[in-house]
């Protein structure tokens, strides 16, 4: 433990934002980087408690507590108080392959569950794993490790079916314990959501490139714009190698079905948010019409965070007003009782996005209890929505919406991005190998076991869990490459 009385003397300080009329103009990060100083006294508040939830890992009734990665929070404070930044993101490393993805894009899980949180703000964890990532990505300390890689190759074949985190993750935990992986991706760029979905102002696209190109010098092959079951036969890839790992995200959005969803200037939140990542790339863009706020009336339906990364781009985009409609009452000011501590806190929040459309447009740009009745057009275009209060009832022990009569109002609407979540993986490669699927339709292998009904297929991420987060993703991809190492080892654990 760093520092006895830490906890008792220093105040929580979180990470800088840039100013909002200064990060609107630009898509780089949002935040600014916190000195040294600062970051040693944040560590200094970790109590070293006894029991520290922050590293459990788990999830109670759908609520998780503790980071997926189980990484050594503690000690990695305790290292940074005492300034060993190497030692830290060693010991970090040994559970985490990416701190420099969680660090910017994760809601840190951990400090949700962090014992000073109890009584007092958490210790900043995620912003001390970014001070120590980011260190080490500054003096050079993140290289192709050729020699961790364990020494004779297995001469097991993997084919990694995805480049999203959990297929990054599982390559690269593949790849050390000695097997030749090939990932397959069917997009132009590798990184799943970590490229085209999350924006690049929360997380920059040159990390991505960095240690795609760090895997790639470590002896993983990376194939772009191979779409698995129609550019490349899924027979000759089970053919072809010993063992496949499907990672291929819940990529089905989740439509706005009313009247006038089909009009021109309605598109879904990836539709937007691909074709603004890819033309800030200088990627083909081929989104026909080029979809951009520019000058618009933007109304985005759906209040989560894809919702709000819509709004955020849309207002970089130069948008005239943007609108979020969210069916959902918000959530409590402070924790419920039926979620207590170490549970995460669903709590409510006001993200980035919603901080910009105040400040440029007056107000939270988000409608609670809110749901779209229709889409009116002016010819083939969007020209408004017509909307609805809703009321939240039991109906059989199920919680449905009930619009309200007389509460419809009408927005002008030039752009209409819906952004209600995803339904779940894509049937294609599922119905080719005929995988079992669990209720929810993601590819049914034991947590833990990542074993579908196939025996050489394995599956991790979005696609096994359904719809989650990049730190859970990661987890999956580790933990699935080290139940597939195991299999074609004969059952032997090498990790
Ligand atoms: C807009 C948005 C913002 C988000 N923001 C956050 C955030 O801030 N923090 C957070 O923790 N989480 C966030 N998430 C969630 C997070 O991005 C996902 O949970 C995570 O990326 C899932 O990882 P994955 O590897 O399972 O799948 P994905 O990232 O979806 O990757 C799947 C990959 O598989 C490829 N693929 C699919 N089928 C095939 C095929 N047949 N052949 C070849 N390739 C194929 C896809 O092209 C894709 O690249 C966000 C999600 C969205 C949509
Ligand atoms: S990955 Fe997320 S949950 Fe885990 S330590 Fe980092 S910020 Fe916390």
């Amino acid at each position: 433990m760093g520092k006895v009385t830490g906890f008792m003397e220093y105040e929580r300080i979180d990470a800088d934002y840039r100013p909002v009329g200064e990060r609107i103009r630009d898509y780089s990060d949002l935040t600014l980087p916190t000195n040294k100083e600062t970051i040693v006294r944040q560590s200094a508040r970790c109590m070293d408690c006894g029991v520290a939830f922050c590293h459990a890992g788990i999830v109670v009734d759908g609520s998780s507590i503790g980071c997926p990665l189980g990484n050594p929070i503690p000690e990695i404070n305790d290292l940074v108080y005492r300034g060993d930044v190497e030692e830290a993101y060693e010991r970090m490393s040994r559970t985490h392959p990416f701190p420099e993805f969680t660090s910017r894009v994760c809601p840190a899980l951990c400090e949700g569950s962090c014992t000073l949180g109890e009584h007092e703000p958490a210790v900043t964890v995620k912003n001390i794993e970014r001070y120590v990532i980011d260190a080490m990505l500054e003096n050079g300390g993140i290289r192709p490790r050729t020699s961790r890689i364990r020494a004779g190759r297995t001469g097991g074949k993997v084919a990694v079916v995805g480049s999203g985190p959990s297929g990054l993750a599982c390559a690269d935990m593949l790849n050390r314990l000695g097997n030749r992986v090939t990932v397959f991706e069917r997009a132009d760029r590798p990184g799943g959501l970590l490229t085209y979905g999350i924006p690049n102002m929360k997380l920059d696209k040159s990390l991505v490139e960095n240690r795609v190109r760090i895997m790639s010098e470590e002896n993983v092959t990376f194939v772009l714009g191979s779409e698995v079951g129609l550019d490349v036969p899924v027979i000759r890839l089970m053919n072809d190698f010993d063992a496949i790992v499907l990672c291929c995200g819940a990529t089905n959005e989740r439509r706005l079905d009313v009247p006038g969803s089909g009009l021109k200037g309605v598109h879904t939140a990836m539709e937007f948010l691909t074709s603004a990542t890819k033309r800030l790339l200088g990627s083909d863009a081929r989104d026909g019409e080029g979809i951009d706020a520019r000058g618009k009336n933007v109304v985005v339906v759906g209040g989560g965070d894809t919702g709000t990364d819509c709004v955020g781009t849309a207002i970089r985009q130069g948008a005239q007003s943007v609108a979020q409609l969210e069916i959902l009452p918000p959530l409590p000011e402070f924790r419920a009782e039926g979620n207590p501590w170490p549970l995460w806190p669903r709590v409510f929040r006001t993200d980035y996005a919603q901080r910009e459309a105040h400040e440029l447009f007056g107000a939270d740009p988000r409608r609670f209890s809110t749901t779209v009745l229709k889409i009116d057009g002016d010819g083939d275009r969007v020209s408004s929505v017509t909307a609805v209060g809703v009321e939240w009832e039991d109906r059989g022990g199920k919680r449905v919406p009930r619009p309200l009569p007389g509460t419809e109002f009408q927005i002008e609407a030039d752009l209409v991005l819906t952004a209600m979540g995803f339904t779940g993986p894509e049937r294609t490669l599922i119905d080719q190998l005929q995988l079992e699927v669990d209720a929810r339709g993601n590819v049914l292998a034991k947590y833990d076991e990542y074993k579908s009904s196939l025996l050489t297929v394995f599956a991790a991420g979005d696609m096994r869990r359904g719809p989650s987060l990049v730190v859970w993703a990661l987890m999956e991809g580790r933990n699935a490459a080290v139940a597939c190492d195991k299999y074609l080892n004969g059952g032997k654990d090498r990790y």
